[in-house]
């Protein structure tokens, strides 16, 4: 059997084992130390915007916090892109609060700014004002963030930015993940970089940054003895994958071209492949990581072969690809939830495929996948 080729690995860029080995030396093996503080540091100054880090066990902790320091109770409703992963929007729910999903514009695949606009208007008429919006950068590309923060400014309702995709794409030279009153990062084993598991919260203020890393250390009142006046949770970063963040943080941008690499790779084989569209940037202000890269595939183009048919065709040659993420007012968990929009994210998940996008992908690799390309649309 070849060789798996995967949708997305780790990469090491080879000094991780280095921080790591520091953690052991020093003995800070706990979920603080001099690595934590440092892989906090090396991504506030990446991210370059006056913002606050706090490491943590996951994106998805992440936005659990963000959503706990937004003051979203139980009751309550968050809006939320339909079109991402379920960790977006679990932690509503964890909240005792109920998602409002909002179907996605074809340009960036994110979040609609006009159907969001709608939802809001219905949801304050039917009584309840949304007390967060999250929209996501769905495989690094960055969502219309101008034409969002107009929507969430107009009604005053605070955005929880989910970039856990999106470390080092930016929108009009901004970074992501420093668009919204509070963004999400995520280091989990597919990611851009990894730690094997982890994720950031950033901050606009210190203040905020300090009171998540409070509930992520089991929110510890200032007292000798334990002393708790808030409930507390264990979402704290250990040294020891930070020690992994910071070695990745030094190959952070030469893996994004990579990634960039293997998207033009696709741009320039499907080019005249008819009936499939690479997903890219909209125009320049849209500078993606192409953390994946997908395609839309449409059958009746193509001579009747689906998303599918290319699906199963790659697996058989060991290749993995993926459908894109279900939206989430499709998923049995989110069924009796409101939704607003149309049929946009439901046409792009019928008839899309994420393509392996790795930062490691080889020249063999890229040879193996052209071949299967070629026999699937040219034979
Ligand atoms: C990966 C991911 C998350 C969750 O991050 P974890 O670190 O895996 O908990 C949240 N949102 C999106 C869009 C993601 O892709």
């Amino acid at each position: 059997m070849n060789k798996k080729i995967w949708l997305s690995s780790p990469h090491m860029g080879g000094t991780e084992q280095r921080y790591v080995q520091e953690a052991f030396d020093t003995n800070w093996v706990a979920p603080l130390g001099p690595n934590v503080n440092g892989f906090e540091q090396d991504l506030e100054t990446y991210l370059n915007q006056n913002v606050f880090v706090g490491a943590l066990s996951s994106g998805t902790a992440a936005i659990h916090l963000g959503l706990i320091i937004l003051g979203v109770k139980a009751g309550n409703e968050v809006i939320c892109q339909s079109m991402t992963f379920s960790a977006s929007a679990n932690p509503i729910k964890y909240q005792c609060a109920t998602p409002i999903f909002i179907d996605s514009e074809a340009e960036t695949w994110n979040m609609c700014p006009k159907a969001l606009e709608e939802a809001i208007i219905d949801r304050i008429a039917k009584g309840k004002k949304p007390k967060a919006i999250i929209p996501v950068h769905l495989y690094g590309m960055p969502f219309n963030a101008e034409a969002i923060l107009e929507v969430a400014n107009k009604y005053q309702i605070p955005v929880l930015e989910d970039s856990a995709e999106a470390l080092g794409s930016t929108y009009k030279n901004q970074k992501c993940g420093t668009f919204g009153d509070i963004g999400v990062l995520s280091f989990n084993g597919n990611k851009i970089i990894t730690t094997s598991g982890g994720g950031a919260l950033v901050a606009k203020t210190r203040e905020i940054k300090d009171k998540a890393v409070f509930f992520a250390t089991q929110s510890r009142d200032n007292a000798p003895h334990y002393q708790h006046s808030e409930i507390g949770y264990n979402y704290r970063m250990s040294n020891i994958v930070a020690g992994i963040g910071r070695g990745q943080m030094e190959v952070l941008d030469k893996h994004i071209a990579l990634r960039r690499a293997m998207h033009d790779f696709y741009l320039t084989y499907f080019k005249d492949i008819k009936g499939v569209k690479v997903f890219t940037e909209p125009n320049t202000d849209y500078f993606s990581n192409h953390w994946l890269t997908a395609i839309l595939v449409n059958p009746e183009q193509t001579g009747g072969k689906t998303r599918e048919d290319l699906r199963l065709a790659l697996d058989s040659e060991n290749i993995e690809s993926r459908p894109l993420w279900k939206p989430m007012h499709l998923q049995p968990i989110f069924a009796n939830d409101p939704y607003y929009g149309g049929t946009i994210s439901e046409t792009l998940f019928n008839n899309g495929l994420c393509l392996p996008s790795g930062s490691n992908l080889t020249n063999e690799d890229r040879d193996r996948i052209k071949l299967t390309l070629d026999k699937f649309f040219r034979e």
